[in-house]
């Protein structure tokens, strides 16, 4: 049951064997910082986040580093309309950016190198490609020639002559046109900032270069998993090929991994009832105020439930969908512990513990068992391609377990004191299998209306006096209140040891 990797660069699933055995280094190309992110960038470090999370369970020493590209062309005009420097616009956005991660429980990050901080690598790595001939400079631009590069469009599967069809007016400078800026001399008009010292005179790197000369500096020549969206294939990541392997004449990275990227998806828009205003703003939004709408538990598990390379259906009815699948597991656990008088999330470990536990504590092995099948099942799921969407249905099947036997032990009655440990056990065990994508890592507040004491109190009297009503067999009125509230989005849920209320 080994782990194996969809390989862009080999278009197949490949066994996967790092460079160093039971080391991963990973490079994941981050943001530029110049303006607020979106859910698009919250996606790569979501999945790479739980995948390292998943290697370092697996057992290996895992280096994962985001880069931060603070200079850049788009930066530089951003600054300009907003009368600001390029570094300060590029530390509020990083920070909004880093508060966002933190929300999205993204923890795994252990370097986020900025291409401000990189420029004497980058120099480096251009006068090495010039040295061999296979870089130029014209007044102070510096390219990159393509046609030096004997497997150049090997990872987007393109010749040069396709790309030659696709590419705008050939550059007057330029030897082909597919030739792409290394270096960039500085203009009059730019701020001092960005104008930095090389031997070709002030200028600045092209963005392409930044991510090699990060990714070498802190993962080495040769590197296990280089990863970003599918929309980088080209030209970013097989430019980076291209200068790094021409400079190093070793391979780059050894597995290619593309996400999928978010798309809006009309269709399901309409069978929603969701407002066309709401799907609008949805959109639009940036990725703190998704954060402001929806918790960001919610929004990680949105992006895992789908296979990584498959795009994400962004839309108001699939995030509710999603929503219905967490409160699942979000009831699972309530219910025990209203059984128990105990957190599920206390009796859970850590990432990388599930197995250390010692089953024997569970009396009934039925239940034991089906905890560890579920494992192995999870396992699976990630070993292949790290399926998070299979991971996350056998989740599903283990909390469909759980609360199985707590109505045939008749828990929420009769039941005995070692089955309701038993239920207790599971639930922490099902926790400790969801933290290895980063799920579940901490008990979530009280969702919208219950989180305001107010409305809870009022709550408790509606149900105290539907509950009499009931008892005087005033069905009709009783079943009135339950359902105004049902047109609230506001469930009544009967339980042998009262009524809860929960809100959509
Ligand atoms: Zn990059």
């Amino acid at each position: 049951m080994s782990l194996t990797v969809y390989n862009t660069i080999t278009r197949k699933k490949e066994p996967f064997e790092p460079v160093t055995p039971g080391k991963v280094g990973i490079y994941l190309c981050g943001p530029t910082v110049y303006k607020p992110s979106h859910v698009g960038h919250a996606v790569g470090p979501i999945i790479f986040d739980a995948i390292k999370r998943y290697l370092v369970y697996s057992g290996y020493d895992v280096t994962w580093v985001v880069n931060i590209t603070d200079v850049d062309d788009k930066l530089i005009i951003e600054a300009a309309n907003q009368g600001t420097t390029t570094m300060e616009l590029a530390e509020r956005v990083t920070v909004d950016y880093l508060d966002a991660m933190k929300a999205l429980y993204v923890e795994g990050i252990d370097l986020m190198p900025k291409a401000s901080e990189h420029i004497g690598d980058i120099i480096d790595i251009i006068k090495r490609l010039e040295a061999k001939n296979i870089a130029y400079a014209v007044e102070g631009d510096v390219y990159f020639d393509v046609t030096k590069d004997d497997d150049y469009g090997k990872l987007s599967n393109r010749s040069l002559e396709d790309q030659e069809g696709q590419r705008e007016l050939q550059s007057g400078e330029k030897r082909n046109p597919g030739d792409f800026a290394l270096w960039k001399a500085a203009k009059p008009e730019e701020p001092e900032e960005v104008k930095f010292d090389s031997p070709w005179g002030k200028g600045r790197p092209g963005w392409h270069i930044e991510c090699s000369a990060m990714a070498m500096r802190y993962l080495g020549d040769t590197f296990d998993i280089h990863g970003g969206g599918l929309d980088l294939i080209f030209p970013h990541h097989e430019n980076e090929i291209a200068q790094s392997e021409s400079c190093t004449d070793k391979p780059f990275a050894k597995y290619w991994m593309h996400n999928g990227l978010t798309r809006f998806n009309t269709k399901k828009v309409a069978k929603s009832d969701a407002s066309p205003e709401m799907q609008e703003a949805l959109v639009k939004m940036t990725l703190h105020n998704l954060l402001d709408t929806y918790p960001g538990e919610l929004i990680r598990y949105f992006i895992l439930s789908t296979q990584y390379r498959r795009p994400i259906e962004y839309s108001e009815a699939e995030i509710a969908g999603r929503r219905k699948g967490l409160d699942t597991f979000y009831r699972l656990f309530e219910r025990v512990e209203r059984i128990t008088g105990s957190s599920a999330y206390d009796k859970a470990t850590e990432i990388g513990a599930p197995q250390a536990d010692a089953s024997s504590s569970f009396s009934s092995t039925a239940l034991s068992d089906s905890c560890d099948e579920y494992l192995q099942t999870f396992i699976r799921s990630m070993n292949d391609d790290f399926n998070t969407a299979g991971a996350i249905a056998a989740l599903f099947d283990f909390a469909g377990t759980v609360n199985r036997f707590i109505e045939e032990e008749k828990l929420e009655t009769t039941g005995s004191d070692a089955s309701k440990q038993d239920a207790l056990l599971a639930t922490g065990k099902l926790i400790s299998v969801s933290r290895l994508i980063g799920i579940f890592l901490e008990p979530q507040a009280k969702k919208s209306a219950s989180d305001d004491g107010v409305a809870d109190q009022a709550m408790q009297v509606l149900i105290k006096i539907r509950q009499h009503l009931r008892k005087k067999k005033d069905f009709e009125t009783s079943d009135l209140i339950r359902d105004l509230l049902t047109e609230q989005k506001i469930t009544l849920e009967d339980r042998p040891d009262g009524t809860i209320w929960r809100a959509e």
